[in-house]
């Protein structure tokens, strides 16, 4: 820890007020935990160190030794792959001091609010969503504000409404889940320059949509966080890799409230084979979008099915006419679909697999009529 707490920067005290270049939110400000003796320059290590700072057994490989802490090298190769992306434009100005790796998504949505929202301070969700957001938003104890989404493909944000709520921090998912619609980018961009808060873009599937990512905006504005992961489209959950993209002073605030060495060696050499093959993640993108489209086509003409909604995402939300019977056919079929009745009624959302999957889900709705 002592390490790692040196290697980030990290050395005990308060930061001095309008040191952070999050002064513009009056963020709260960080303690950090006291390091023992004079705070060191940061020196490259020479190219025979030995290492005797962390108290681990030198025997036993490389799985004894803590993770790699300088990612920057792998961040550049993120950023450089999503660049050449479609819809990504403006994401060739970003930096390694951009982006901030964490355990997976859901935990970068944890380090945001722990780092940038203080006691008091409310967070703004638009169900029906990601439920997890507002699971952590209770947890961290702080008010919640809902504000639901409109329209008829539930893609409209009621942007008055959160404006007027004021909230420290608003968390958007784009394309939605569970729905998997876009939301309307004409309701999104003012949110974005009108509120005096920061808003959070969970972009966990981006990937699938043909319409552009938020990311090439986060150079331009100081109150925007753009998440992103590699568990869906990248095909990497096990790896844990999510990633926040945002101005360098957000990004530094992240890092201050992360627990130490998350990111593993094993998980960074994942990261990185997978970024050298994105040829092949493209055309699997393209594969599960053909698969998406045929599927919609055929379900939407299934007597018991009142509804599939439009989808940018790897899966489809369907309205049912007899969910319980439906979801109690397709469980006996041996078929796991997630029945997210609870967030929006009658509905199950269903994930985009290969061809025999997708075969074998079709057949037990047809067996279901
Ligand atoms: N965000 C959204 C919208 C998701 O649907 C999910 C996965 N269900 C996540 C984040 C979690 O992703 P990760 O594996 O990167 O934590």
């Amino acid at each position: 820890l002592d390490h790692w707490l040196r290697a980030e920067g990290l050395t005990a005290r308060e930061e001095a007020p309008g040191e952070s270049a999050l002064s513009r939110f009056a963020a709260p400000p960080v303690t950090t935990v006291p390091v023992p003796g004079p705070a060191r320059a940061r020196r490259l290590p020479r190219f025979d160190t030995i290492d005797l700072s962390s108290n681990t057994n030198p025997f036993l490989g490389a799985a004894g030794q803590y993770p790699h802490l300088d990612t920057a090298e792998l961040a550049e190769t993120y950023l450089s792959t999503i660049s050449g992306l479609p819809g990504h434009e403006g994401t060739g100005a970003l930096t390694a001091d951009h982006l901030l790796f964490s355990s997976g998504s859901v935990d970068g949505v944890m380090l945001l609010l722990a780092a940038l929202a203080s006691p008091g301070e409310s967070v703004c969700v638009t169900p029906p969503t990601f439920p997890l957001y507002a699971h952590f938003a209770r947890l961290l104890r702080l008010p919640l504000v809902e504000v639901p989404l409109r329209g008829d493909d539930l893609s409209e944000l009621d942007t008055e409404r959160i404006l007027a709520a004021d909230p420290r921090v608003t968390i958007l998912c784009d394309p939605n889940n569970p729905v998997g619609t876009r939301l309307d980018p004409a309701r999104v961009r003012p949110l974005v320059t009108g509120t005096r808060g920061l808003v959070v873009i969970d972009e966990a599937y981006v990937e699938f949509s043909e319409k552009p990512s938020y990311a090439g905006l986060v150079a331009e504005h100081d109150n925007l966080i753009v998440l992103r992961t590699l568990s869906k489209a990248w095909g990497l959950a096990g790896a844990r890799c999510g990633i926040a993209l945002a101005q360098p002073g957000i990004i530094d605030a992240l890092r201050r409230v992360q627990v130490p060495f998350g990111f593993t060696d094993a998980s960074q050499s994942a990261v990185r084979d997978r970024l050298t093959d994105a040829r092949r993640v493209l055309a699997s993108i393209r594969h599960i979008r053909a698969e998406r489209d045929r599927m919609a086509r055929i379900l939407a003409e299934h007597p018991a099915v009142e509804r599939v909604f439009p989808s940018e995402a790897n899966f489809l939300l369907l309205r049912l006419h007899k969910h319980e019977r439906v979801m109690e056919q397709l469980h006996d079929a041996g078929i796991v679909v997630a029945d997210v009745g609870f967030l929006i009624p009658g509905t199950c959302r269903v994930s985009i697999g290969n061809r025999r999957a997708n075969d074998a889900l079709l057949a037990a709705f047809s067996a279901a009529v």
